[in-house]
């Protein structure tokens, strides 16, 4: 099943599509992911891409286009794939109709002010990528899975946080509409805690298989 993850920053999109992915054997494609990589690699790629993200807008869509398009093209995603944090933007949305078949969208649905909660809470770990909330840490700052270091991404600090939201409400929340209207989108209240917002994400996918 090709499945997109839609939902404002801080919704979980990546806490719940890694869970989700290994529970359906099939590859996470996290745009930001792909993009903080090329960042600390320090590509071409990443280096334009740093300029924007670090200002809480969106890279170009020629750019994140491009790199969506080859990573589908992989052997892994013949299976399906959850896209999480792709697409953004109306046009991105449309160039993806022109390579992939999508089958279903999940919205996870979050209130602006308990995102601004869970992104200042935010906390990743640099070598892996783990993410946690400060409220679960109870004080730690070290990785579970990996036992490395726990850092604030320069993205959740607060000045940015306020205008990512904003970017999202501008460019992404149109999606929601976009795949309304192709009768692919599925609400999900990301509200609830982890274990439930599991839970009700595996019966909307299972309910439509
Ligand atoms: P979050 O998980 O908080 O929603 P992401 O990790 O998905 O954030 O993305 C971090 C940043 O990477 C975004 O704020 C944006 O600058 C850039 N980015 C990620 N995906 C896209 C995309 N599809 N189009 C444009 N920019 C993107
Ligand atoms: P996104 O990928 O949509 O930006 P993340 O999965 O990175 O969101 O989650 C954002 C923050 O919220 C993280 O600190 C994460 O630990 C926390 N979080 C995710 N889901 C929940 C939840 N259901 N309840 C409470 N906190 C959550
Ligand atoms: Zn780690």
């Amino acid at each position: 099943m090709n499945i997109i993850f839609l939902g404002p920053p801080g919704a979980g999109k990546g806490t719940q599509a890694q869970k989700i992915c290994a529970a359906l054997k099939i590859p996470q494609i996290s745009t930001g992911d792909i993009l903080r990589r090329a960042m600390k690699e320090g590509t071409e790629t990443g280096l334009k891409a740093k300029s924007f993200i670090d200002l809480g807008q969106l890279v170009p869509d020629d750019v994140i286009i491009d790199i969506v398009k080859e990573r589908l093209a992989m052997d892994d995603c013949k299976n399906g794939y959850i896209l999480d944090g792709f697409p953004r933007t109306v046009p991105q949305a449309e160039a993806l109709d022109t390579f992939a078949t999508i089958d279903s969208v999940i919205d996870l649905e979050v209130d602006d002010q308990v995102l601004v909660d869970r992104l200042s809470g935010r906390r990743v770990c640099v070598k892996c990528g783990a993410t946690y909330h400060l409220s679960m840490l109870n004080g730690a700052v070290s990785c579970t899975v990996c036992g490395e270091e726990l850092i604030q991404r320069n993205d959740d600090k607060a000045e940015t946080v306020l205008n990512r939201l904003k970017v999202y409400h501008a460019q992404t929340a149109p999606l929601i509409g976009y795949y309304e209207k192709k009768g692919l989108l599925h609400k999900v209240d990301g509200a609830q805690g982890l274990d439930n917002t599991y839970q009700a994400i595996l019966k909307t996918l299972g309910a439509q298989a």
